[in-house]
C-alpha cells in the first residue's frame, strides 16, 4: 500500500508539474515576446524565399555544394560538374543536326499558355518533355531582395505550348525537371545561357546537357547583334519592351504584360534557333567533301553551347567580408570627393568597415548590398563620419538622392529599414575607429542571431552562425567570460538542428477513429492501429478522410465504463504549450525513471502522459521536470541514479571529477546538452583529451540514467 500511495503522490506530482510547465512555458513566450518590443524590420516582413525548405546557396561564407549523382559509385567532389561526362562526351560527338521545329514556321503566340504551379504539374511537364526532343527555355531572377537572388519564373516552350512554370511555389521540388534537363538526347534551347546556366544549378541543382545557345549561334555566323531582341524583329517582327526585365518578378498574379514579355522570351526560340541551324548548315562546307566535322558551323555552335554548361556556380570568396565591393568603390571614387585628402587612409578604412558591415548585414536579412546601402551612401558616410542617428540617416538620404532620381533605385526606401533597425550599431562603427572589425563582426552576428538575437534566423542565414561554431564546439562547455558568445551561438546554431532533427516528420495524431458496431465512438487512434484490425478482418472501413473503422466485434470495454473520455477526443498536432504548428516532439510528463515501477494497467497501451512540445517548451519542460525530480528525490528519499553510480565507484562515470558533475547535476542536461555532447563524442571522442571525453560521457550518462 506504502508503495501505491508513494505512486499516487508521484503520479499527482508529475501532473501538477505537468500543467504549471505548461502555463510556465505560456506566460514565458509572452514575455519574451514583450521584452523583445524592438525586433528586426524583416522578422515581420513576408518574402516569399522565407518558405523555401531546401536552400542550396545559403548567404554562409561557406563553397557551394553541387549535386552528387546517387548511380555514382567512386567518391565525387561537390566541387565537380556532376554531369562532366556526358557533357565531354557531348563537345566530342556533338548531337546531330535536328529540326527544332517540324514546320519551318514560328507560331503567333495564341492567347493560352499553361501556368503550371503544383507540383503534381511540374510532374506531368517533366513527363512531356522526356518525349520531346527539343524545347526552349528561358528564366526570371529576383535579386534586389535577396542576397544572392533567386529564380522567379521559368519559362519553357515547346513547338505547341508555352508554359511558365512558378519557381518561387515550386521552389523546393523543381529537381523534378532534373532528368530532362540532364538527358543528352534531349536539347535543350536558350538564348544567352550563361547565366540561367549558373542560376539553375544554384536554386535547384538543376544541370544542362545538350544545349543550343542562339546567341553562340548568332557569334558564329557572325551577325550584327546578339541580343534576342535583334533575334525577335529579325525573324519574327517581333519588338519587345525589355525594360520589363527588370520588373519584380516575385509578384503575383504577373500582369498581362509581364506573361507576354515572359512568354515571348522563349516561345519563338525554337523557330529562331531552326533558322540560325539552317544558316549554320549553309554556311558549313560540303560534308561528304570535308567529313571532318571542324568547319561544320552547326557543331561548332552546338559545342560552344555545351562549353557553357560545363561551367560551375561557385560563390563568390572575399579574403574580408565586402572586400571586392570595398576595392571597387575605392577604385571609382579615390580622385573625387577629395579622398586625396589627409584623411584618406581614414576614409580608406572606414569604407573597408562599411562594405564589411553592409556584407553581414545583407548576407542575415538575405538582401542584396544595394538594398541595405548604396555605393554612394557608403562613400558619403566615410567622407562626412557622422556622428548621430539623425545625421547619418541624413548623410544617406542626400548621397542617395543626389545620385538616384534618375535610376530605378530611386524608388528605395532610403535609408533602407535595415539601416534604421541597425542605426546603434553602424554609429558605433563610424565613432570608433580603432575598433577591430573582427570583433566588431563577431559582436554583430551574436547580437543579430544569438540566442536572444533580434534578426530571425532562416534557412539562409542558419550556416553563417554553424560555420562560426563548428570552429569552437571545443570551447562550448568551458565557462571562460570571453567564450561565451561562441557558446550561445552553438546553442541557438544547436536549437535549429534539433528542430530538425528531432521534431516528429509527419503529424503524430492521425485522428482516425474506430467505432463500435452500434455506432458509438470508442477512441481516436493512428493509422497502424486501424490497419492491424482490417489485415485481421475484425473491422470495416465506414469512412475515408480522416479514416474511420467500425468493429465487427463486441469490444472488451467502453471508454464510458472507464470513466475516461481521453481516446475518444481529437488530438491537434500543435505544442501545448504554445500552439506552436511547424515542428513539436513527443514529451513524456512522468519521466520513464518513474513509469518504469508503474504498475502494468497503468503503463500498457496508455499514453495519456504524451504531449507534443516545440522544442522551446520542452526544454522548459525538461529543465522543470529535472528540478521536480530532485524535489521528489528529497522528499521521498528516492535517489538520483548517478549519484548512486558515482558513489559506488563502478561506471566510466565515476573517474569524472566530482566538481564537473556537479555542474552537470546542478543545471540538467538539456536536450541539446546531451546532443552536442554525444556528437562531439562521436566525431572527436578518440582524439579529444581525457578529461574533456570524461566530462561528455558524463553528460550523456546523466541524461539517460535520469530520463
Ligand atoms: P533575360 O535572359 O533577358 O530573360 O533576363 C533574365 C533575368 O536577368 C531577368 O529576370 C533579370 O533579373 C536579369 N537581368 C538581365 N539583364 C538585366 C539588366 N540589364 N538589369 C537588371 N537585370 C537584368
Ligand atoms: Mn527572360
Ligand atoms: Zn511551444
Amino acid at each position: 500500500m506504502a508503495t501505491r500511495e508513494k505512486i499516487n503522490a508521484i503520479v499527482a506530482i508529475a501532473c501538477a508539474a505537468a500543467v504549471s510547465l505548461v502555463v510556465a512555458a505560456l506566460y514565458r513566450r509572452l514575455r519574451r515576446r514583450r521584452a523583445a518590443g524592438w525586433r528586426c524590420c524583416s522578422e515581420f516582413e513576408d518574402k516569399p524565399q522565407n518558405r523555401f525548405k531546401r536552400v542550396l546557396a545559403d548567404n554562409s561564407y561557406a563553397p557551394f555544394k553541387h549535386f552528387k549523382r546517387e548511380e555514382k559509385e567512386e567518391e565525387v567532389s561537390l566541387k565537380m560538374h556532376p554531369f562532366e561526362e556526358e557533357i565531354t562526351s557531348l563537345l566530342e560527338n556533338p548531337p546531330a543536326l535536328l529540326n527544332f521545329i517540324t514546320t519551318h514556321e514560328y507560331s503567333d503566340m495564341s492567347a493560352s499558355y499553361v501556368w503550371i504551379d503544383t507540383e503534381h504539374q511540374l510532374e506531368y511537364l517533366a513527363k512531356l518533355l522526356s518525349e520531346e526532343q527539343v524545347f526552349a527555355v528561358d528564366t526570371e531572377q529576383h535579386s534586389l531582395r535577396s542576397f544572392l537572388g533567386f529564380t522567379a519564373l521559368m519559362q519553357i516552350s515547346i513547338e505547341r505550348e508555352d508554359f511558365l512554370i512558378d519557381t518561387i511555389a515550386l521552389h523546393d521540388v523543381m529537381g523534378i525537371l532534373r532528368p530532362v534537363f540532364a538527358d543528352p538526347s534531349i536539347c535543350k534551347v536558350f538564348h544567352g545561357a550563361d547565366n540561367d546556366v549558373l542560376w539553375l544549378q544554384r536554386d535547384f541543382h538543376i544541370y544542362v546537357v545538350n544545349m543550343f545557345d542562339t546567341a553562340k549561334a548568332c557569334e558564329i555566323l557572325s551577325k550584327p547583334h546578339k541580343s534576342l531582341a535583334y533575334l525577335l524583329e529579325t525573324y519574327c517582327g517581333v519588338s519587345t519592351d525589355k525594360t520589363l526585365q527588370r520588373e519584380d518578378w516575385r509578384v503575383r498574379p504577373l500582369s498581362v504584360e509581364m506573361i507576354e514579355y515572359a512568354r515571348i522570351d522563349a516561345h519563338y526560340l525554337l523557330y529562331i534557333a531552326d533558322c540560325l541551324a539552317s544558316e549554320l548548315r549553309r554556311k558549313s562546307p560540303d560534308t561528304s567533301a570535308c567529313p571532318d566535322d571542324k568547319f561544320n558551323f552547326f557543331f561548332e555552335a552546338s559545342r560552344r553551347s555545351n562549353m557553357v554548361c560545363l561551367q560551375l556556380y561557385v560563390k563568390e570568396i572575399e579574403s574580408t567580408p565586402g572586400a571586392s565591393a570595398a576595392a571597387s568603390i575605392l577604385s571609382r571614387n579615390l580622385s573625387v570627393q577629395g579622398v586625396t585628402s589627409w584623411k584618406s587612409s581614414e576614409i580608406k578604412d572606414l569604407i573597408w568597415k562599411l562594405c564589411a558591415w553592409r556584407d553581414l548585414m545583407a548576407r542575415i536579412h538575405d538582401e542584396s548590398l544595394r538594398y541595405v546601402l548604396s555605393d554612394q551612401a557608403i562613400v558619403s558616410l566615410a567622407v562626412r563620419i557622422p556622428k548621430e542617428p539623425i545625421e547619418v540617416y541624413d548623410v544617406i538620404q542626400q548621397a542617395d538622392l543626389d545620385n538616384g532620381s534618375s535610376n530605378i533605385y530611386s524608388i528605395l526606401p532610403s535609408p533602407s529599414p535595415i539601416v534604421s533597425t541597425h542605426i546603434k550599431e553602424l554609429c558605433f562603427l563610424l565613432r570608433e575607429a580603432s575598433a577591430n572589425i573582427d570583433d566588431v563582426f563577431r559582436r554583430f552576428l551574436q547580437k543579430h542571431l544569438g540566442p536572444i538575437g533580434c534578426c530571425p534566423l532562416s534557412a539562409y542565414n542558419y550556416a553563417i552562425l554553424s560555420e562560426f561554431s563548428l570552429k569552437q564546439t571545443n570551447t562550448l562547455f568551458m565557462k571562460h567570460a570571453g567564450e561565451k558568445f561562441t557558446s550561445t551561438i552553438g546553442k541557438k546554431a544547436s536549437r535549429e538542428l534539433f528542430v530538425q532533427k528531432f521534431s516528429c516528420k509527419s503529424p503524430v495524431y492521425h485522428n482516425c477513429r474506430i467505432y463500435a458496431s452500434d455506432g458509438r465512438l470508442l477512441c481516436y487512434c493512428d493509422r497502424r492501429k486501424l490497419e492491424w484490425y482490417l489485415k485481421r478482418d475484425l473491422a470495416k472501413v465506414v469512412e475515408d478522410d480522416p479514416p474511420a473503422i467500425m468493429l465487427l466485434f463486441e469490444p472488451k470495454g467502453r471508454p464510458e465504463d472507464e470513466d475516461n473520455d481521453f481516446y475518444i477526443q481529437s488530438k491537434k498536432n500543435i505544442c501545448v504549450g504554445c500552439g506552436e504548428k511547424n515542428h513539436y516532439l513527443r514529451y513524456r510528463i512522468i519521466p520513464s525513471c518513474y513509469r518504469m515501477h508503474f504498475p502494468e494497467h497503468l503503463k500498457s497501451h496508455r499514453s495519456h502522459d504524451i504531449v507534443l512540445l516545440c522544442v522551446d517548451c520542452h526544454e522548459i519542460a525538461h529543465s522543470a521536470a529535472e528540478k521536480y525530480k530532485r524535489q521528489i528525490a528529497e522528499e521521498f528519499g528516492i535517489p538520483l541514479f548517478v549519484r548512486k553510480i558515482v558513489d559506488s565507484g563502478e561506471s566510466t562515470v565515476a573517474t569524472v571529477s566530482s566538481k564537473s558533475l556537479g555542474v552537470i547535476e546542478e543545471t540538467g542536461v538539456s536536450p541539446l546538452q546531451l546532443r552536442t555532447a554525444a556528437m562531439a563524442l562521436l566525431r572527436h571522442g578518440s582524439s579529444m583529451p581525457a578529461r574533456r571525453n570524461h566530462f561528455l560521457c558524463a553528460t550523456c550518462y546523466f541524461h539517460l540514467l535520469s530520463s
